[in-house]
Formats: C-alpha cells, structure tokens, sequence
C-alpha cells in the first residue's frame, strides 16, 4: 500500500452552539473525561503523514485549546488560532499560519469525533489525486426549501441531494484561493467545499456513513455520550 499523503489539519471549533442551549460552547464539553474537541484530534493523531493541527478557536477558549498540546505527538505541529465570526473567518485565520510545504489540508468539523480512519484515508486519497474531495452520504430525508412564512415552495429530487460532512480535503493553495475569491466577493458558505464550488473547481464527494454524525443538537450530544461511554 502507497504511505498517505502529507496533511494538515484544521478544525474550526469557534462556533457558539446556539442550538445546544448549553454556557460551554460544544467542542469543549467534556465526555468520557475528554473534550469533544480531543476526541475529534485523536481520530487523526495516529496518521504519521499529519504534519500540522491548526484549531480555531473563540478568544475565550484559546488556553484552553493550547492545553491540548501536550497530548498532540511532538512530531505534528500545533498552533491555536482565532476563530472568525463565521466559519469560513475560522478557516481563513487558520490558513494563515499554515506550512506551506504540504500539499493538502483537511478540514474538520470541531463536533464530528466519529469519523473513521478508513473514512479520512479515502477522503486523502480521492483529493490527492483530483484536488478536492468532500465526504458525505445520500439524504436520508426528503429535503423542502420554504419561504419566510414557513410553507414549502420546493421538494427538491431527493436522488441527486447529498449531505456533505467533514473532512473535506483540498489542495492548500486551491481552498487558499477560495478563501480569497470568497472574500471579495461576498460569497459565504456553511462549508468550505461551496467555496471551491464558487469558484468554479469541481469537487467529488466521497460515500461516507452515518456514524460521523455532527454534534448539533441536544439528542446527538447524548448519543456521543452513550457511545464514547461505552469505549
Ligand atoms: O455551526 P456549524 O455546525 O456549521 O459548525 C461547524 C463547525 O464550525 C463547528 O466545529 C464550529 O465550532 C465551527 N465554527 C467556527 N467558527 C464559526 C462558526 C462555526 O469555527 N464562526
């Protein structure tokens, strides 16, 4: 078997998790005695071809993030960051101090400490050879767009609709010039795939599962907890 590709990691955990109703925002809770955050870093710790972990993170959690450096392999990189008032700032301010002799960065979500090894793997391998690979799985619900009243006005076709997970895996100087095409012109996406897309650069998605769920809601938080419990 081919050795993996070389990788950064970064993973935005800036966001307030409004939807959790909780005072600690969800990266930092703790399970298992662990944050969910370390959880989702140790899923990509043992990849000797990681080279860098870069975290974003609101000003309040910055020391509470660098805590994690004595737990990282000494032979990754670890750097804190800043995190953005949306997303994509996350991502931007992290690229910023990214080693720019690597030649892919993978980007996950702060929330998704389930994804499997064999799920990143694949996800490296599609993206080092086509430039951009993002992980995701066929929607199981029948998806509406509605209006501001609340009524549907669409029911898309739910055989071409995708949910698109994390990691999502780029070139570095492709989601760099993203960013940047972004920026200037308005463009936010809730993920960072939309903004290669923006920028007019195809994107293949890889086939993943359901057990790299999301933390989001108070229900996938018990959940977590039953199965990192378990362990
Ligand atoms: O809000 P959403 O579920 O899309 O968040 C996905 C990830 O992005 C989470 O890990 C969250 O902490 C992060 N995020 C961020 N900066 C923001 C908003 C969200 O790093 N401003």
């Amino acid at each position: 078997m081919l050795p993996d590709p070389e990788f950064i990691l970064i993973v935005p955990a800036a966001g307030a998790g409004r939807r959790m109703a909780e005072d600690v925002p969800k990266p930092y809770l703790e399970i298992a005695g662990k944050t969910i955050l370390e959880h989702t870093l140790r899923r990509f710790t043992g990849f000797v071809s990681l080279r860098q972990i870069i975290v974003a993170t609101s000003r309040g959690f910055i020391q509470k993030a660098e805590q994690l450096r004595d737990r990282i392999p000494g032979r990754i990189e670890f750097n804190v960051v800043r995190g953005g008032k949306e997303r994509q700032g996350s991502v931007m301010n992290a690229l910023r101090v990214a080693n720019q002799s690597v030649g892919l960065v993978a980007i996950h979500d702060a929330v998704r400490p389930f994804i499997s090894q064999e799920e990143i793997r694949q996800c490296l391998d599609v993206a080092d050879k086509s430039g951009a690979a993002v992980l995701g799985m066929p929607a199981g619900d029948t998806i509406k767009r509605i209006n501001e009243k609340g009524h549907i006005v669409e029911t898309p076709d739910r055989r071409s609709l995708w949910q698109a997970q994390t990691p999502q895996i780029f070139r570095l100087e492709l989601i760099g010039e993203a960013c940047e095409y972004a920026r200037r012109y308005g463009y936010q996406g809730t993920d960072d795939s939309s903004l290669v897309e923006f920028l007019g650069k195809k994107v293949t998605l890889v086939g993943g599962s359901g057990s790299n769920f999301k933390i989001t809601y108070p229900f996938d938080f018990q959940m977590a907890k039953m199965l990192l419990d378990q362990k």
